[in-house]
């Protein structure tokens, strides 16, 4: 018997209740069988994102979501802040520039944690419209410090721009009372639905600072409008918005608060089972990343022969590094649907593969690991 388990920093495993609402017969965008699933689902995205402005949302991954900011906010030459840490930070400073941005790009080597100070200091020296930053580093394993960037941001008179697309849902992202401008995310993380559905809490200030560049389908005025009539301006992947009313469910009726402990404690549960079985963590070693667990390899083992022999021999599906780090770092994702169970699995996992690969580890520390996750109270 074949049984996955899926423990990439997205996408990530989908509850069964969500699924069934994905496979649920195929109803009419424009009906009145979807529309209180439409309305829900935005109301409950308001929730989730903590905020009272609207929350767009885009047939897209978190990349096309990302893309609708850009578009929206960049006008060609003038000047923004792009602060990157990684693969993702990197690929905004991309974006932003392909739009045409003067872009000031704040750049830490990957796996770095950005500074506020640094970013007051960039903005001291340049002014800059948006500030774009990361929440949560995928390729990395590092939670940034969104609120204090944000407010920095905010005195030097600048718009926010977060992408939290591995992290709302996860750890805490306080659109509303950060200052957050813009929030983007994408469905298959924390989310806890398949890939395909991208959002944007978008404030009002925002929306006030869109520019010149061209723009149609994401263009942030046409959604908006139209999800303020429920009535969305092309047609949405409706079996997804079904699946993603009920993730969303889910998450709200565990409450938010509890949500972010859970992860707290998964992120708690994964490191101390990796440094039980005596590997390094490239991640910081801090409750604040709990969304991926990044660990560098043993010397002599390629972290890719140890996402491959968990797969090949036990269904589970870790990620290699990305960049500069494929093949000395893995990561274990644990965003959305896990308990301390799973992350014994896996870890479980990358115990006995590492011993098929002649590492020395210690033995049975992934329980142990398992365990220092449930014991510890929720929050230092
Ligand atoms: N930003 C972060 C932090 C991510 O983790 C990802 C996906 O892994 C993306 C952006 C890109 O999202 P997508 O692959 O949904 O376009």
């Amino acid at each position: 018997m074949d049984k996955p388990s899926l423990f990439t920093p997205g996408p990530t495993p989908v509850p069964p209740q969500v699924l069934a609402a994905v496979g649920a017969p195929v109803i009419h965008h424009r009906s009145l069988d979807f529309q209180p699933v439409y309305e829900r689902t935005l109301t409950r995205l308001q929730e989730v994102c903590r905020t009272r402005s609207d929350v767009l949302l885009f047939t897209a991954s978190g990349t096309g979501a990302f893309e609708s900011a850009v578009a929206n906010l960049v006008s060609a030459g003038e000047p923004h802040l792009v602060v990157s840490a990684g693969n993702f930070g990197e690929r905004w400073a991309q974006m932003t520039a392909a739009y045409g941005a003067d872009v000031d790009h704040l750049r830490y080597a990957w796996g770095e944690t950005p500074d506020p100070e640094d970013v007051r200091g960039r903005l001291r020296e340049r002014e800059a419209k948006a500030v774009w930053l990361v929440q949560s580093e995928t390729s990395t394993g590092v939670v940034a410090d969104v609120r204090a960037m944000a407010a920095v941001t905010r005195e030097a008179g600048a718009l926010v721009v977060v992408d939290a697309v591995s992290s709302l849902g996860a750890v805490p992202c306080e659109t509303d009372a950060w200052g957050l401008d813009v929030v983007v995310s994408g469905s298959q993380k924390a989310l806890m639905t398949p890939p395909g559905l991208g959002l944007a809490a978008v404030s009002e200030a925002a929306l006030a600072a869109t520019g010149s560049s061209p723009r149609f389908y994401f263009d942030w005025e046409r959604t908006r409008h139209a999800q303020h009539e429920l009535d969305a301006p092309f047609t949405p992947p409706v079996s997804l918005v079904a699946g993603l009313d009920v993730a969303l469910g889910m998450l709200l009726e565990e409450g938010l608060e509890a949500v972010f402990d859970r992860h707290v404690r998964l992120g708690r549960a994964c490191r101390a089972g990796a440094k039980g079985l005596g590997l390094e963590l490239f991640s910081p070693d801090t409750d604040r990343s709990a969304v991926v667990t990044a660990v560098r390899a043993p010397d002599g083992v390629d972290s890719g022969d140890v996402v491959r022999g968990c797969r090949e021999r036990f269904g589970v599906t870790l990620a290699n590094g990305q960049g500069d780090l494929k093949g000395r770092i893995f990561r274990i994702g644990h965003i959305g649907w896990f308990d301390i169970f799973d992350i014994i699995t896996a870890l479980a996992a990358v115990e006995l593969v590492l011993v098929d690969l002649g590492a020395e580890v210690e033995r049975g520390a992934a329980v142990a690991g398992g365990g220092a996750g449930s014991a510890a109270p929720p929050r230092a």
